[in-house]
């Protein structure tokens, strides 16, 4: 094995510690001392918790679940449960402090936050699932509520799930509590424009990026890896902008067409866990898909895909990390020596907990927007941050994952600061 696939290896094993690497090169950038990473370097709470749920055939299983805060003196924390059964406490607590650089990049006054409940929703019936959902919500609801700790969906968790959440925690303080939670609804307090808005985030990233790199979108060649929520909603948006998508791929393999791929008729035949490639022949591999000749690369499916091993074989000038932690830290030094312009997760995937914020605040104030005065905020908000995060990788020398969490990482650490933490 090469030294390089060796240490990509050791990368990938752990989120956490790649995560715990770049936040202690962000504060040694902006000259904080080493308290401040001590602070920073691990959720500031972690509950674990077990829950004998009753199952459908009368038998009791009990399932453990997990809530991490990293940080809260910017304000309460934010972020998504997640259902799976490799959920575990290391991934919760990396996936909290990517909650709060992205809340941070995007300028949001709140902390992260994670939760997570090892259990395979897929062999689950609804009524299961409603009891599990309900149990959790009575087990964190100490450390969580719409000033203290908000959730929101991630993996396999969903709108459904969100309203019996907020149901039970409205009904445990005995008052109506929409702010509790978001991604809810429409009809319980959800924001218009939630279900496309990560895809919409890492659109106006590309756009942003295709103009630094003086590409034009009409007819720019993109790649998509992943068919799920966020790739192929962005597949859409990139083909409606004019785009040729040549490549786009699922777990099960990858379809090119260098004349660009039928994006409405794909979308039409695609399952709902994001599978389309089956239904073809003709298909190449994932691996191949990332190498193919193109303007624009979006990894949107699952953690290090491109790595040091295939970090010199990517022909894109711009690659934009829908997915998390697509690209290991060996590969973002190579994409960056070889000029690509990487816009990294933390920025390009914050459109979902932006609109997550404003279906918090539409909540709190109990006035509630259009979908067009959503999208126009959030194209705002992002806009912002991608500049900010790009000038500072330039005044600074820095690459682009490293500018973000300098941005990501500054507001928490002046907030703990301010109260005297620090
Ligand atoms: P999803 O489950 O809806 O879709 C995942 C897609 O990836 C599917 O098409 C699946 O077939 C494909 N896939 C799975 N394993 C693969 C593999 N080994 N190789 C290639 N493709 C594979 O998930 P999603 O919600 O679209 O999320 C995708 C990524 O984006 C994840 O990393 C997620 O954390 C991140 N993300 C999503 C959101 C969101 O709002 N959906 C927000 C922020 C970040």
């Amino acid at each position: 094995m090469k030294f390089a696939e060796q240490k990509d290896q050791e990368e990938s094993l752990n989120l956490f510690t790649s995560t715990q690497i770049v936040i202690k090169e962000a504060l040694t950038k902006l000259g904080y001392h080493e308290e401040m990473y001590e602070l920073l370097k691990e959720p500031l709470r972690l509950m674990t918790v077990r829950m004998p749920i009753r199952m459908d055939d009368g038998s009791i299983t009990v399932f453990t679940g997990y809530r991490a805060q990293h940080n809260d003196a910017v304000g309460p924390t934010k972020g998504g449960i997640r259902f799976h059964p490799e959920v575990d406490e290391e991934e919760v607590k990396a996936l909290s402090m990517w909650m709060s650089l992205k809340c941070g990049i995007v300028d949001l006054p709140y902390g992260g936050g994670k939760g997570g409940i090892i259990c395979d929703p897929r062999k689950m019936s609804l009524a299961e699932l409603e009891r599990l959902s309900r149990g959790y919500v009575r087990a964190i609801s100490q450390i969580v509520g719409p000033t203290k700790d908000i959730p929101a969906p991630d993996v396999y968790t969903n709108s459904q799930i969100m309203a019996w959440m907020m149901d039970e925690y409205s009904r445990l303080r005995e008052y109506d509590s929409p702010g509790f939670i978001t991604g809810k609804p429409l009809v319980l307090g959800g924001s218009h424009g939630r279900e496309k808005a990560t895809a919409l985030g890492v659109t106006i990233c590309i756009e942003e990026a295709a103009k630094k790199k003086g590409i034009e979108l009409t007819g720019a060649r993109v790649v998509v890896q992943g068919f799920g929520n966020a790739g192929s909603f962005l597949a859409k948006m990139m083909h409606d902008a004019g785009a040729k998508v040549i490549g786009i791929s699922d777990a099960h393999g990858a379809l090119y067409d260098k004349n660009g791929l039928d994006i409405d008729y794909l979308l039409d035949r695609r399952d709902s866990f994001g599978t389309v490639t089956t239904l073809f022949e003709s298909t190449i591999t994932n691996k191949e898909l990332l190498e193919l000749d193109c303007d624009i690369l979006v990894p949107a499916a699952i953690s290090n895909q491109i790595t040091a091993t295939n970090a010199h074989h990517i022909k894109a000038s711009i690659i934009v990390e829908a997915a998390n932690g697509p690209t290991t830290l060996e590969a973002t030094k190579i994409l960056t020596e070889r000029g690509i312009l990487l816009v990294p997760d933390v920025l390009a995937s914050s459109g979902g907990v932006t609109v997550s914020y404003f279906e918090w605040v539409q909540n709190n104030q109990g006035y509630y927007w259009s979908e067009e005065e959503v999208l126009t905020k959030l194209k705002k908000v992002l806009v912002k941050s991608f500049d900010q995060v790009y000038e500072v990788a330039a005044t600074r020398g820095v690459n682009m994952r490293l500018a973000a969490y300098m941005v990501g990482v500054r507001k928490m650490a002046e907030a703990s600061r301010f109260r005297g933490w620090v």
